[in-house]
């Protein structure tokens, strides 16, 4: 393996997990933001992203000296051999992917890359943009690759360092060869590919992903209308190998920063193309009509009757983020039903292990307590919104103990129902008999 200079653009989920674990790997690595103060906070070694082991390797990387920080995008690539874009491509006006961060980096560092570099767009983004960026770029001397990442949120770390399959795609052979081999120590399966089927792999991959999840929430749905029980049948279909167990649990609706922009670029980069792709946009339907059966289940398990009245009803949410064992609320299904719950009149009170009282990503119609006695306290019903393992072991008995009446709607079907059942509380799931 070649050690190489290594220059990352934006410090996030992606940034931050990209250069501590090339660092790791024995690479150089610079990673730049446009935020001065995580700039200063990341040079000092402190993390604030929730992901197991990335403040360790942070602070190994720079105690090595391969890893260090810097402000604004220019400073990171002075003498790099490779650089990897990891900004934000957010859904943009009519849920396009908007690449506007992505095309200002490219303006910002373009005349400064050395000759002979290589730059990697590490962020997702559409079909067309690697032959986009070396347009903008207008370098002779640069390659562009595209080089997707599908860590998770929680694991990424594990994931980046145990990857499934690396993706590189490029129109020159060297190029991707030269990207592929920062991973070889990974010994991870590769796919060198061309730069528009790397790209497509990203999105088919996430687009496949909400489609298997707005599929099992879907026949959750007919469990319910059919007196079957969900858990049943996703484990008997999830044995077949061509389909498998993983991503078959329903939910409240698939969300997080990912998925959502994902399946809408998805739609528009088909419909670009000319071709209608009714597949996504039923997943994506389906997703949305999720959400509202959420707050339709909460009716009728606080009402006893379809359509009740949530006016003024106070309700204890369990769980914020998108999913469990990470701290990121961007498009999170929790947020969605509560919006919902509070548009229908409820009054929210939630509790969540990684959202603390006082967070300003929380708008001011939810309540936000740092224990879920409290949330629970002269409320209607619970209802878990989030994963999270530790809801299963609250004392339930205790809970019984403050809430006014003992509901429970779980959304994620996380709890265990006997115990919660034994604890005085009414179950509710879903697709469950
Ligand atoms: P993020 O919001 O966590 O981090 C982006 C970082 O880029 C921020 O720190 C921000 O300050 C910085 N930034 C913004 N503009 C910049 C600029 N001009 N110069 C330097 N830094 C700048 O985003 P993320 O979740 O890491 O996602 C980045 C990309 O990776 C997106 O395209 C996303 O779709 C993709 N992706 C994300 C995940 C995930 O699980 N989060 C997984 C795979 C792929």
């Amino acid at each position: 393996m070649f050690v190489r200079r290594i220059g990352v653009i934006g410090t996030g989920y992606v940034g931050l997990t990209t250069g501590a674990c090339l660092a790791s790997l024995g690479h150089h690595v610079v990673c730049a933001d446009v935020d001065a103060d995580k700039v200063k906070r990341l040079s000092a070694g402190e993390v604030d992203i929730l992901e197991p082991g990335l403040a360790e390797l942070v602070a190994e990387g720079i105690a090595a000296g391969r890893l260090s920080f810097v402000l604004g995008a220019s400073a990171a690539v002075d003498g790099a051999e490779v650089v990897f874009l990891c900004v934000p491509t957010p859904m943009g006006v009519g849920g396009v992917a908007d690449l506007s961060i992505v095309e200002s980096v490219l303006e910002e560092v373009g005349a400064l890359l050395p000759p002979g570099c290589v730059v990697v767009n590490k962020s997702t983004v559409p079909v067309g943009s690697a032959q986009r960026t070396a347009e903008l770029l207008d370098r002779e001397d640069v390659a562009v690759v595209s080089n997707p990442e599908f860590l998770r949120e929680g694991s990424a770390v594990h994931d980046f360092l145990n990857p499934d399959r690396i993706v590189v795609g490029c129109d020159q052979q060297d190029a991707a060869e030269r990207v592929a081999a920062l991973y070889a120590r990974l010994g991870a399966p590769t796919v060198l590919t061309d730069a528009a089927s790397a790209e497509l792999v990203k999105y088919a991959a996430n687009c496949f992903l909400a489609m298997k999840l707005s599929y099992v929430n879907a026949i959750a749905e007919l469990c319910d209308r059919l007196g079957a029980d969900i858990s049943d049948v996703t484990e008997g279909v999830g044995y077949d190998k061509r389909i498998g167990q993983a991503f078959l649990q329903p939910g409240p609706g698939w969300g997080g920063s990912c998925l959502p922009k994902d399946t809408s670029a998805m739609l528009q980069l088909a419909d670009a193309a000319d071709y209608e792709f009714r597949l996504i946009r039923a997943t994506i339907d389906t997703n949305n009509r999720q959400r509202q059966r959420m707050v339709e289940k909460v009716r009728l398990a606080v009402t006893g009757k379809r359509g009740g009245s949530l006016s003024k009803v106070r309700l204890g949410l369990l769980g914020l983020t998108f999913k469990a064992g990470t701290d990121d609320l961007r498009d999170s299904p929790a947020l969605a039903v509560a919006a919902l719950l509070r548009q229908a009149g409820a009054q929210l009170v939630a509790y969540d292990p990684a959202v603390r009282s006082g967070d300003t990503r929380i708008d001011e119609g939810i309540t936000v307590v740092d224990d879920p006695y409290v949330a629970a306290e002269g409320v209607q019903a619970v209802v878990v919104l989030t994963e999270w393992p530790e809801f299963r072991t609250l004392d339930w008995a205790k809970l019984a103990a403050v809430v006014a009446r003992p509901v429970v709607v779980d959304t994620r079907n996380l709890l265990d129902p006997d115990v919660v059942r034994r604890a005085g509380f009414e179950w509710n799931g879903l697709g469950r008999r």
